[in-house]
């Protein structure tokens, strides 16, 4: 079996426990991991916090933080195929996918190197006289970024290049479930330079290892992704420190589509929205709301597309959909498609797992026209797509908006004034426009309601690891005058 450690103040350490990471093409288990609880925690904190104060990291100016960032980027480019192949072989994914993916993490990076030296300070036009103000931009502290098993390196970067520009030091906590492509990608981070204790990565459990991660002292920023269940823990433990927290959770995400798209796009794109990951994708368009005259044709073309998905072992590149990361999320998938057909929802295809070894689960469509099906509320996160249909432009604007959740929306339509229209009535932190699930390092990204709140990428992210210090300077040289008036 393969083993992996953790990284420690600069050192790859064993954790204080073990344990056995899942290959979900086969149900085995294929590596050893290490388990940190809280002295590794503890550990973990103080280095970081350590490296923010003193020592090269502390006196390194920002174009040098830059640059190890840049080598940071050249080294997850080289490595790309190697980090793809460990996360298909722990979570699942796709081949196709991680590697495409991890090659354009490098891009994260990059995009943060550059920005490192561009974080700026202000004067401000102050109202006395005689004193000069100004704002200096100061690393936020100790970051605790914890992130779920699918596109971990993708949410690591998200949280790390911003994190590293600002001049923060961080603690990364990887899932439990397929933790194998972060703790190698911190061999990264030793290779590229960064001093010790900068950047650690650890492995562990919620209740062990997380809450002792997010309640601790010395963490002055949560940077979060994954579960609102999850979050209400991170919330609550972080009364105990005060910490700041970003929240990047999950979603419901609508796909509308109006009888003026272009349809082949549409279909292509929903197939995207909904099945490429395995459905295993916070955005995910999972609920499809689409104009009643089109939707006998649209589902049609949707079904033998769904149906014509090459299922297979996730490392060979001809697979289009892999097995879910855990038996947990399959079984989660099936009792939620069975409370919803109990409900009303009508199986247009998929449904049932599938006869093999692995977490496999088919690409599934629930007709819920006139149904209140659960899966139109709850994240299946899973290759799953509710159905239901509109007359009007109100109505699919009031079927998109009636959730809990706001993370991403999907418009289809050729009409550019009902596009526009459509953008500002939706509530969502991500409208795409005729296309799905497109991202970059210079967007900002982010949810509303129970999807969460702050934004991942783009040039506020970074001004998110930073606060303020104001500075007063009195320029005159006249002795200080009546000491009981405020100035
Ligand atoms: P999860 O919430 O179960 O776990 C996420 C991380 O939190 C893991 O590392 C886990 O160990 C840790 N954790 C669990 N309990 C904790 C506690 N008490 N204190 C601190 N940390 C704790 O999520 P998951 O099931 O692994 O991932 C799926 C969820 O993530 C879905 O809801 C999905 O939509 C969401 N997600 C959101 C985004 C986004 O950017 N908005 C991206 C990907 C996934």
């Amino acid at each position: 079996m393969r083993r992996f450690s953790a990284y420690i103040d600069g050192a790859f350490v064993d954790g204080e426990g073990r344990f056995e990471s899942i290959d979900p093409a086969t149900g085995t288990p294929w590596a050893d991991m290490p388990e940190s609880r809280e002295a590794d925690v503890e550990r973990a904190v103080t280095a970081a916090d350590r490296a923010l104060r003193e020592g090269p990291w502390a006196a390194m100016t920002a174009t040098a933080r830059g640059r190890l960032l840049h080598r940071l980027a050249d080294l997850v480019a080289e490595n790309a195929s190697l980090l793809a192949e460990i996360e298909t072989r722990d979570t699942g994914k796709i081949i196709r996918e991680t590697s495409a993916q991890i090659a354009y993490v490098a891009d994260y990076y990059r995009y943060y190197a550059g920005l490192a030296d561009k974080i700026e300070g202000a004067t401000l036009p102050i109202d006395k006289p005689d004193m000069e103000v100004w704002l200096r931009r100061e690393p936020v502290g100790v970051v605790a970024a914890i992130v779920p098993w699918n596109s971990q390196l993708f949410l690591a970067a998200v949280k790390l290049g911003p994190a590293l520009a600002a001049g923060c030091t961080l603690v990364v906590k990887a899932s439990e479930d397929g933790p194998g492509p972060l703790l190698e990608f911190a061999r990264l981070i030793h290779e590229a330079g960064f001093p010790a204790g900068v950047v650690n990565v650890i492995t562990g459990f919620g209740a062990s290892c997380g809450s002792a991660l997010t309640r601790h002292p010395l963490v002055a920023h949560v940077a979060f992704t994954g579960g609102p269940a999850t979050a209400r823990h991170i919330l609550r433990n972080t009364a105990e420190n005060l910490a700041s927290v970003s929240l990047e959770l999950g979603g419901k995400s609508p796909f509308i589509v109006f009888a003026d798209a272009d349809l082949e796009s549409a279909v292509n794109a929903q197939v995207a929205g909904i099945f490429a990951a395995t459905g295993q994708s916070c955005v995910a368009g999972s609920r499809l709301i689409v104009e009643r005259g089109i939707k006998a044709p649209f589902l049609a073309a949707l079904k033998e597309k769904a149906e014509r998905i090459v299922i297979g072992a996730p490392l060979d590149m001809a697979t289009e959909v892999g097995p879910l990361c855990t038996r947990r999320q399959r079984d989660h998938i099936e009792a939620l498609i069975a409370r919803s057909l109990a409900a009303g929802a009508r199986l247009v295809t998929g449904g049932a797992g599938l006869d093999r070894p692995g977490c496999y689960f088919p690409p599934t469509i629930l007709d819920c026209d006139g149904v209140a099906s659960p899966s139109l509320e709850e994240e299946f996160f899973g290759p799953v797509l509710s159905v239901v249909s509109f007359d009007t432009e109100a109505e699919a604007l009031r079927l998109a908006n009636d959730t809990a959740f706001g993370l991403a929306s999907g418009v289809f339509t050729t009409n550019l004034a009902r596009a526009h229209r459509m953008t500002r009535g939706l509530r969502a932190g991500v409208v795409w426009i005729n296309t799905y699930r497109a991202v970059s390092p210079i967007a900002p990204f982010g949810g509303y309601g129970l999807s969460g709140h702050g934004r991942e990428g783009g040039l506020a992210a970074a001004l998110d690891y930073t606060r303020t210090k104001t500075v007063w300077l009195r320029t005159s040289d006249a002795p200080i005058p009546d000491p009981f008036v405020m100035r």
